[in-house]
């Protein structure tokens, strides 16, 4: 089978390793690919933005499976017009993918699926947000609309705060037009974990479950970042939650969706607080989250492929995916100065000595090749050091070891993934 993969970071070098390694493949590609992906994968210059060059190659190519790591690809309508072109792709339409682009949809979805989430309201007008606030108390969350990046959402100690995340937001448009709205929720405790469902618009597979580091600094300090390491499974994360989430979440969702016209295909990324009461839906994604697609890949014992072409194609019957109980940790090595402005060119040695360390293996995030060939820092996040042993201690240690074989003076990790769960 011929496979077009879109996207160039460290998920979908995790996928690229995957789907190079099914029987069922013949030749893969990668749009825009990075160099460890080009280790499985002949790397192509489009990118994921850029929808009719993404389908015009697949065309030229006879490509039987494009499928989509980042949501940007998504929102911007790349299973549509693979669709239309009558190429199948793993994941969901613009329509569905909205399930990850507006907070207020997502609500309304949670509950006419009568899912359990926090309870919330949406408001045009900054001052009915702040009566709402008021009246609640605190703490509240606050949230924009529409995505942010992460940084749209507030979790307000006291009313004043809530007050003023809705100024920021609503007034002053600190995020833009993902503000025109916000979302005032209930306040959830606990610890949270991201579960995965691969869906086909009707039907879903339980994946797995993993837990990850949002913030930069050790002891989960200072800024938030797209996240700084992951492991799964997640020890709070039981099986009987497992099932509860699929019955009371992912598989309502499905049919919530299905009846308003727009059937979800592709992964369903479940974020999770795991609460007194039991797991209550904060929000979803509609792709794999990264770095949690590595430690997920990591434990994958199943030909992904299959089970990726059975989504897409809208008939997951049949399928069902092995994990193995072995732990899988990943640690994310980024550029000094991440999540802010960083320096990019710096060369990266030591990535065969990490690779080689028992149980351990390195996915490439924001990488290039310099002149020279060498490796060299591109981004933010630029390694994704995992590895995988008989138990969770077993599995930093090799992530950790290999970290400590590379050799990169610009780059900094975390050193505590992992902490809640040891
Ligand atoms: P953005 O849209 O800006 O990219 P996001 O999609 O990351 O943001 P959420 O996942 O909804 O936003 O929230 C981010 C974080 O805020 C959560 O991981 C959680 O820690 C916290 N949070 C969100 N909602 C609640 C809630 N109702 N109660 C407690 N904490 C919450």
């Amino acid at each position: 089978m011929k496979v077009l993969l879109v996207g160039g970071g460290g998920r979908e070098h995790a996928l690229a390793w995957r789907i190079a390694g099914s029987p069922l493949l013949t030749k893969l590609w990668a749009a825009p690919g990075n160099p460890g992906i080009a280790a499985h994968a002949e790397c192509v210059g489009i990118g994921v933005e850029d929808i009719p060059a993404l389908v015009g190659f697949a065309r030229e190519k006879g490509v039987e499976l494009v499928v989509a790591g980042p949501e940007v690809p998504l929102t911007l309508g790349l299973a549509d017009a693979c669709a239309g072109a009558g190429i199948p792709c793993f994941g969901p339409s613009a329509a569905a993918a909205m399930l990850e682009g507006s907070k207020a949809f997502t609500k309304d979805v949670l509950d006419a699926a009568g899912a359990p989430t926090a309870a919330w309201k949406r408001f045009d007008d900054p001052d009915a947000a702040r009566a709402y606030v008021r009246a609640q108390g605190a703490p509240i969350v606050v949230k924009a609309d529409g995505l942010a990046a992460g940084k749209g959402v507030v979790v307000a100690e006291t009313v004043e705060e809530a007050e003023a995340a809705v100024a920021d937001i609503m007034e002053s448009r600190v995020h833009g037009a993902a503000g025109a709205s916000v979302v005032v929720e209930e306040c959830m405790t606990g610890e949270e974990a991201s579960f995965f469902a691969l869906c086909d618009g009707t039907r879903a597979v339980p994946m797995a479950a993993a837990q990850d580091h949002k913030r930069v600094g050790d002891g989960d300090t200072g800024p938030n970042t797209g996240g700084m390491g992951a492991y799964s499974p997640s020890p709070a994360f039981t099986d009987a939650m497992r099932d509860e989430v699929m019955a009371r979440v992912v598989e309502p969702t499905l049919a919530e969706m299905a009846r308003r016209g727009a059937p979800f295909r592709g992964v369903l990324f479940v974020g999770l607080m795991l609460t007194a009461t039991g797991p209550r839906v904060i929000e979803f994604n509609v792709r794999f989250g990264d770095p949690e697609c590595q430690v997920l890949m990591m434990r994958l014992q199943s030909d992904l492929l299959p089970a990726l072409l059975a989504a897409a194609r809208g008939d997951l019957s049949g399928v069902s995916l092995e994990w193995s109980d072995d732990p899988a940790l990943v640690v994310v090595v980024a550029a000094r100065g991440y999540p802010g402005a960083v320096a990019k060119g710096e060369p990266i040695s030591g990535l065969d000595r990490a690779a080689a360390v028992p149980g351990a293996r390195v996915f490439h995030a924001g990488t290039a090749r310099g002149a020279d060939g060498a490796v060299v820092s591109a981004g933010g996040r630029v390694l994704g050091v995992a590895a995988t042993a008989g138990n969770l201690q077993a599995a930093r240690d090799a992530a950790y070891a290999a970290v400590d074989a590379l050799d990169w003076p610009g780059g900094f990790c975390r050193r505590d993934i992992a902490h809640r769960a040891l």
